[in-house]
């Protein structure tokens, strides 16, 4: 078993009549990228407080790499926290901004420079020792905060919504930036997000959190292709719901099932249905949306319930998708795609229709 950089044994923490972390216990390994996804609310950002040591326990054991840490205070703790404000000294230098933390702790000056250097190196910042704050976009921002973490060398960094301060392209470029980042320098990255694509994206593992708890723990593929429940499936990507009547008449089994929707094939007229291995569910169109390199139907299902079906539009032009709603289809996908989810909710249709 690889060595654990944090695990959390049983943890609680409750505000007067509130429950925010209902008992969580995790795992993460040493060196491992690892996102607590979940809504607002969930009770991630006061685990990530927890570790880092601002807020105690109500209940349950913090380690670190194998020690109890849950009485100790932040500053003797082998961790650092980025964050979301990034808390930035104005009226300091990048550099200085940099360095503050080894100042405090006293560390000689000519070391002090070489790790500083360093640190901004690793963030790709080399050259802007001398800018203020004010002086930097909010991207160059966020990497000033995380060379200021990284230059006390932590076995665990916490981030705190990392990029959710910055403009869409940004956080895209940013999601890529910050896992070569932290393939670079092999420290353990801990970050909360809200937002799934970012948690797909750049962890090795993801915790979906849901009142207080984790619903699941898994890379990111089988969060995505196997949710574990029906809120993971909802909240990561759209949930696509077989259930209740529907699923005896479209897949000839009892259960709530889910297919993700870009693996729905929506056939029109009479083109071709479904093959050996594959299943069909006949249904009209009731909106179309066009996405540029993608369209989004949704289709009423003739045995009840809704499906969402993502199509690349590889050959067709926003004309020629537009014009198919209150079209007749069929849906057909490869059985391996349906999944079975554990705790059904009642029957009926997917929570949205507009939200893949
Ligand atoms: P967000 O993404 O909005 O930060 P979150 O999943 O991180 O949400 P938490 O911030 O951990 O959730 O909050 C969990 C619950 O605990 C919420 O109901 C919140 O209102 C409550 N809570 C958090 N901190 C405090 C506090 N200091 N005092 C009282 N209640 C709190």
């Amino acid at each position: 078993m690889p060595d654990q950089a944090v695990s959390l044994r049983g943890l609680r923490k409750t505000f007067g009549s509130v429950e925010a972390v209902a008992g969580v216990d995790l795992d993460v390994a040493d060196g491992e990228f690892f996102a607590m996804l979940g809504p607002s609310g969930s009770g991630k950002t006061t685990v990530l407080r927890m570790i880092a040591g601002f807020e105690s326990p109500t209940e349950g054991v913090v380690e670190l790499a194998g020690r109890d840490v849950t009485r100790l205070a932040p500053f003797e703790r082998d961790v650092n926290t980025v964050f979301q404000d990034y808390a930035l000294f104005p009226h300091m230098t990048v550099l200085q901004n940099v360095e503050y933390g080894l100042r405090v702790k006293r560390v000689a000056k000519a070391e002090r420079r070489e790790r500083a250097h360093d640190a901004l190196r690793s963030v790709r910042l080399d050259g802007f020792d001398a800018r203020r704050p004010a002086q930097l976009s909010g991207g160059q921002r966020q990497r000033v905060a995380l060379a200021r973490a990284l230059v006390n060398r932590p076995r665990v960094l916490l981030l705190d919504e990392p990029l959710g301060a910055l403009d869409l392209k940004l956080r895209e470029e940013m999601q890529v930036e910050l896992k070569a980042i932290q393939r670079e320098v092999g420290i353990t990255f801990l970050f909360v997000t809200h937002d799934q694509e970012e948690a797909l994206t750049m962890s090795d593992r993801v915790a979906v959190f849901n009142h207080g708890r984790i619903e699941q723990v898994g890379t990111p593929a089988e969060i995505y292709e196997r949710p574990a429940t029906s809120f993971v499936a909802g909240f990561v990507g759209t949930s696509n719901l077989i259930s209740g009547y529907a699923a005896p008449a479209v897949l000839g089994k009892e259960g709530t099932f889910s297919v993700r929707p870009e693996k729905l094939r929506v056939v029109l007229g009479d083109g071709e249905g479904a093959g050996p291995d594959e299943h069909e569910a006949a249904g009209t169109v009731s909106e179309v949306v066009y996405a540029g390199p993608a369209t989004r139907f949704v289709v009423d299902l003739d045995a009840g319930g809704r499906l969402i079906a993502l199509q690349q539009n590889l050959q067709v032009s926003s004309m020629d998708v537009l014009g198919l709603r209150g079209s007749r289809v069929r849906l057909v996908w490869h059985r391996r795609h349906e999944f079975a989810i554990a705790d059904a909710p009642a029957p009926g249709i997917p929570r949205e229709a507009a939200h893949s």
